[in-house]
Parts: structure tokens; sequence; C-alpha cells
């Protein structure tokens, strides 16, 4: 018997298998009820009771077939998490026996008990109920588990007054916003194909695995996620072997089976390799609308934290779980196209694609240079702080890098020089027409936090364990935001009757001369760039306490609330609800920091001194040499006593920041006196490490750690 088997008819079967997508939809819905969802999706209608009912039917005869008994609105509140309630199909008939029911109301809409997510006081006590709204846009898709199979239907969670208690609601009207401005353009610029302009995004998600054996002996890594404690053996990244280097069999084993499963929910897993720290990897996904790609991408972390599981592995998916070696990043990959699929940051080759790229390209840049801010804030974690310019990540200042031929291009334009193209010829600028643009203008830069790659931007400051939806959120309205001002000024222009294509050309230009200075093409983690942007005068935000208040700031009210994006309510309860978490992560970290001090790293070193002490004494009575034993002693004691003491000061002021009520004093509290007092215990307790037996140090090393998949 043949044994071969056709790989692609194989990945064809599999793919999407546990996704209600577009195509199993098509498939088996009447033609009229799908070509009314097709309407939803594209924000054109409303969806009816009678089209729920006989989607919820279809979709529930579907999942049994799969062998579902539950369903599930799955949904993500403001924790970064996502949230499920179950509940079965199982309808009793009322004579002993039960069917399996799913009514178009259990689709579109759910009540979960709201009193629990955080509201950020969104949520008056007396009114607790939230509600979870089905977006048609994104597949139900299905989990399987040991416990059993799940339908999940990806919902919206608002409250009883229709605020946003989640990631997606904003990111949704966020998206609605930016079409709807970004349409007025194209139309000005003669577009009559376009219908919807659609943000796109493709995150790239970073994240470590350690053996789950080495993991639980690590009260820090269970508890906070990172090590709190940890000296660096004597290898760490230098030799640069681990990126993209030959993935490990047992690694790879994992991988081979997380692609598996994301392709069954029918997420584009594309890319994986090794990153640059030891044990660290990326999983890049196709791009697809902003959207459906937070929503994947939380299945994403999801999958790989229970994949792991089951190969003997934890991922670690927080920013920085070990000092001295990288940290985890999300890069989002952004950007925008028309609903028939083009790239409005895609460099075109003749004077009317040229003018819309570098019109949109304008505006990108405009937008990160006056919310910079903003942008900043939607990367702010508490774990993000320990990367964020330390040598290895986009520093905190926001800056673009355009690539030397992009601003090039912009520079002469501003200038109003001839501006040689790339490949060596002369480009035409008109007072009419935009330059002629070589096709690849890309070159790459690490170091930016924000760069353009050929066509899109890649941000590159955001957590690796935060929802890829908020700075999706963050950008889209900027974007709109800029788009707004461009759009009023060419609708005027052509309502004169004046030249549309020469206002392209001064908007570029006005706006390029305006907001160059957030254009940085140099290293990004050289200390002269941090005295060069000071000097530009670019905010700098240390830390996320510093950032988050950024969302309630008063442009960034009128921003948000004028697309409708968040209402001022909505942004005061993020800052609170951010900073909240800021405060509370910093709590568990110092928490623990104190326990593994004062239980485990204090007792040790302590009766090591004790021992030496002893040892020393012994030799010295057969007159043996025992001087090293004595200092040993003396040394252990010494930094013993201090790290007993440092760990008295962490534990007050932990005491002193758990008082306050207020939650930016709270968080600031917790930034500015307990993180450096954390700081300060860590540097005796990593001199201790070095000092102590390996067989007396009470916990897995980083080599352990790092070094053992
Ligand atoms: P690199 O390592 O160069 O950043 P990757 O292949 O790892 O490249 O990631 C590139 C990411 O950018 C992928 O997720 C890809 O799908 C995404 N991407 C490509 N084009 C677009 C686009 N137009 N909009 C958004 N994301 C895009
Ligand atoms: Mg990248």
């Amino acid at each position: 018997m043949s044994t071969t088997t056709n790989p692609e008819a194989g990945l064809s079967a599999l793919y999407g298998s546990n996704c209600f997508s577009n195509a199993v939809m098509r498939e088996r819905l009447p033609k009229s009820v799908f070509a009314e969802l097709q309407a939803v999706q594209a924000g054109e209608a409303e969806l009816s009771l009678a089209v729920a009912e006989v989607v919820a039917a279809s979709m529930r005869d579907w999942a049994i077939e799969k062998g579902a008994t539950h369903f599930t609105h799955w949904f993500h509140p403001l924790s970064g998490l996502s949230a499920e309630k179950h509940e079965s199909f199982i309808s009793p008939t009322g004579d002993g026996r039960v069917i399996m029911e799913f009514s178009g109301k259990e689709l579109t809409k759910g009540e979960p008990d709201a009193s629990s997510f955080p509201s950020g006081g969104l949520r008056a006590t007396f009114e607790a109920r939230g509600y979870t709204a089905w977006d048609a846009t994104s597949p139900a898709f299905l989990k399987r588990s040991p416990s059993g199979v799940t339908l999940c239907i990806p919902t919206a969670f608002v409250s009883y007054f229709g605020h946003a208690l989640d990631k997606k609601v904003p990111l949704l009207r966020s998206m609605e916003a930016l079409s709807a401005v970004a349409l007025r353009v194209l139309k000005s610029l003669g577009d009559t194909r376009s219908r919807r302009v659609v943000a796109t995004v493709g995150p790239e998600q970073e994240y470590f695995l350690v053996s789950k054996a080495a993991f639980l002996k690590r009260p820090d890594l269970l508890l906070a996620g990172r090590t709190v404690f940890g000296s660096m053996p004597a290898k760490g990244q230098e030799m640069e072997d681990h990126y993209y280097g030959a993935i490990g069999e047992k690694v790879a084993a994992f991988m081979n089976e997380l692609n598996t499963e994301l392709w069954a929910l029918g997420v584009a897993a594309k890319t994986q390799h090794n990153e640059v720290a030891p044990n660290q990897f990326e999983l890049a996904c196709i791009f697809t609308s902003a959207n459906l790609a937070a929503d994947a991408n939380q299945l994403v972390m999801e999958t790989i934290i229970k994949v792991a599981e089951r190969h003997g592995l934890v991922a670690l998916l927080h920013e920085k779980p070990f000092d001295g070696v990288n940290g985890s990043g999300k890069h989002i990959n952004w950007s925008m196209s028309t609903d028939w699929g083009s790239n409005l940051l895609e460099p075109g080759d003749d004077p009317v694609s040229n003018a819309r790229f570098l019109l949109f390209a304008a505006a990108v840049i405009e937008a990160v240079d006056t919310r910079a801010g903003l942008l900043r804030a939607a990367a702010a974690t508490a774990g993000n702080d320990r990367r964020l310019g330390g040598n290895e990540a986009p520093p905190s200042v926001i800056s673009i890098f355009l690539g030397e031929a992009l601003s090039g291009i912009l520079d002469a334009l501003v200038e109003g020089r001839p501006c040689e193209s790339p490949s060596g010829g002369c480009l035409e600028i008109g007072t009419s027409t935009l330059p002629k643009l070589p096709r690849d203008i890309t070159d790459r830069n690490r170091t930016s936090p924000f760069a353009f790659t050929g066509n899109k931007f890649e941000f590159r400051m955001v957590a690796s364990s935060q929802s890829a939806a908020t700075p999706a959120t963050v950008l889209n309205a900027a974007v709109a935001g800029v788009l707004a001002g461009y759009a009023d000024r060419l609708e005027a222009v052509a309502a004169k009757g004046g030249n549309v294509a020469s206002e392209v050309s001064r908007i570029v230009v006005e706006s390029y001369k305006a907001h160059r200075r957030v254009v940085f093409d140099g290293n990004g983690y050289s200390p002269e760039w941090a005295k060069e942007a000071e000097r530009r005068g670019l905010p700098r935000f240390r830390s996320a306490v510093e950032a988050i208040p950024e969302f309630a700031s008063a442009s960034a009210v009128a921003l948000f609330s004028g697309l409708g994006v968040f209402s001022k309510e909505e942004l005061e309860s993020r800052c609170v609800i951010y900073l909240e978490r800021y405060a509370k992560q910093i709590n568990i970290e110092a928490g623990v920091m104190g326990d593994m001090s004062r239980r485990s790293i204090f007792p040790a070193a302590s009766r090591l001194a004790a021992e030496f002490a002893r040892e020393g004494t012994e030799l010295a009575a057969v007159g043996a040499p025992s001087a090293a034993q004595e200092l040993r002693a003396r040394r252990l004691a010494e930094l013993a006593a201090s790290l007993a003491e440092k760990t008295e000061v962490l534990e007050k002021a932990l005491e002193a920041a758990q008082e306050i009520e207020e939650p930016l004093a709270c968080a600031k509290a917790y930034r500015e006196s307990v993180v450096p007092r954390m700081d300060e215990l860590r540097l005796v307790g990593d001199a201790l490490e070095r000092l102590m037996d390996k067989a007396a140090w009470p916990f897995p090393s980083y080599e352990d750690l790092l070094f053992t998949l």
C-alpha cells in the first residue's frame, strides 16, 4: 500500500477546520443570508434577528458535528487577557429529555456577570451588568481541550450604558473612523472605486520557553512571570548563536504542534525563528484587518501557552523575564488598504499613486510626531519599562525611521531641490506632481521604535504580553485625526474647482517640514540620540507611569472623542485601569522578591557563612591555612546582612505604596520608591548567587533556565 501523503491536501483540510469562516458560511448558509451577512461585515447593514437565527442554527450544526457541547462568548476585557463563560447547548424539552439549542439571541447577545472585570469606574455598582455582542466580522471558532469542545464567538463587551469595557469596541470604532476619513481623501484624489479603507495589522510575537520543571522551582516566574533575582552565567547572547539558529528538536516539536493548532483555527502563522536571546522565539502571522489580527494574536498567545504545557515547557510572554539578555516585544506591522486590496503605503510607479503614497506617508509621520505621547502610552506596561531603552529595544522616545531613499525624497521636496532617485536618475518634481518613486525604498533599522519597511510601518515598541488592539486603535485614530485635516483641505480646493494635485504637494511639503523632527535614521540605542531627541524637543516618557496619563490628556480626549473612538469617561477609565494594573504587577514582583529573599536566600546564605566559619575554625585548629574560608564566611555574612536590611527597606516602601488610594499617586509610589528598592536588593541577591555553592543556591539558575532546552 502506498503511504505517500500529499502535504498540500493535508494542509488545506487542516487549515481553518476549527473555524466557522466565511468559506464555511458561504457553503452552509442560504445565499441570501450569506449576502446579508457580508453586508453586515462590510458595515453596510445591521444584523437582523432573522439572519442571526439562521446563522446560529448553522453554526450550532457545524459545531455539534465537530463534537462541541458548549458555546461561549469570547471577549477581551481590559485585563488584556481573553475571557469566556461557557454555556452548554443543552435545552430541556419538558419531558425529561434535552435537545441541543442555540438561538440567534444567544449568538448575538450575552450577559456575563461583568462585576469582576476591570471597568475603571465605568460600571456603577448598581448596574454591574455588561453585555457581549457578536462581532460578525470575526469568525467563530472551536476550542478543543481535554474537557471537551467549545464553540467560541468573538464578541464586543459593553456596559449597560454602552461604554466600551473591552479592547475590541474602540478598535472597531477606530477602524471605522479611519476608513471614513481615508475614503474622503481618496475621493478627493479621484478614486471612485474604493468603498472602504481597512487598517491592516501583522503582529510578530516574541516569547521565551523554559522547562516546566525549572519554572516550578522559581516563585518569581510562577507568580510574576519574570525573574527578580538571577545572575548572568558566563555565556549570554554575545555569541549571537541563537538568532536564526537551527531550531532544536524539542522546540521544533512544540512549534509543529503550535502551527497545526493555529492553522486549524484559521490563524495564518507564517514565520517562526529563534530570536536574539537564548530560548527566545518569534512567531509572525500573515497580516489581515486590524480587528482580526488582534483576535488572532490573542489566540496565538493562548495557544503558545497551552501547547508549551503539553511539551513540558512553559512559555513566558513577559517583556523581560531575564535581566542581561534581550526582552520580548510585539511588533505591530501596520498599513491601510482599500477594500479591493490596494495598499495605501505602497509607493507606486506613476505620479497619481505616488501622490497617494506620499500623502498617506506624510499623514503617518505627522500622526506619530503629534501623538508621540499616546503611542508611547499604547505600549506602556510595567514589563515594557524593563525593556525599552535597554540597548536591546527602542528607547522610550518615539521617532520614525524612513530609510535614506524616502527621507531623501521628502527632504528634497521640502527644500525645493531636485532629488536624485537612488537608482541614479533625476526625479522630476513639478508643483502639481510628486516625484516618481523607486520601487523598493526600504532598508532596515532595528533600533527604531517606528520604522517604514517598504510598504508598511512597523511599531516595534509594543510589549509582548499586551493586546495588539490598543496600539492599533491609537495608530488608527492618530492617523485618522491627521487625514481629517487633509480631507478638509482637499475637499475645499476641489469645491472651488482648484488644482487638487498642487494641494497634495503643498500638504506633503508643509506637513513634512513641520514634523520631520520626528524622523531619525541613526542608531536609536546610542546615548547621543537621547541628547539629540531632547534638543529636538521630542517628548520622553521614561516609565509607564509617566506615559499612561497621556490617554486622558486634553488633546487625547479631543482626538478620540472627536472621532467617536473613546469618550472622555472611557479614556479616564483606561488610565485608572492601566495605572492600577501597573501597581498590581509591581506589588506582586516586590512581594515575591521579599519572600524569596527572606525565606530562601537569606537562610541559605547565612547557613553557608556559618559553615565556612566553622570550617575555618576547624582548619585553624589543626594549623591548616584557613584564611580563604574565613574571608568567604565574612563576605557571605556581610552580604546576607545587607540582603536582610535591603529586604526590610523594600518591604517598608511596599507597605507605604499599598496604603495609597489614588491610582496615579499609588502607581508613582511603586515606580519611584518600590522599583528602585527592588533593583538595589537584586544587586545584593545576585552577588550572593555568584558567591554561593551552586548546590546551596535555592533556585534554578539562569544557566538552568536559559541553556537547557
Ligand atoms: P521582518 O522580520 O522583516 O519584520 P516578518 O516577516 O517577520 O518580517 O514580519 C513582517 C510582518 O509584516 C508579517 O506579519 C506580515 O504579514 C506583515 N505585513 C506585511 N505587509 C503588511 C501590510 N500591508 N500591513 C500590515 N502588515 C503587513
Ligand atoms: Mg519585524
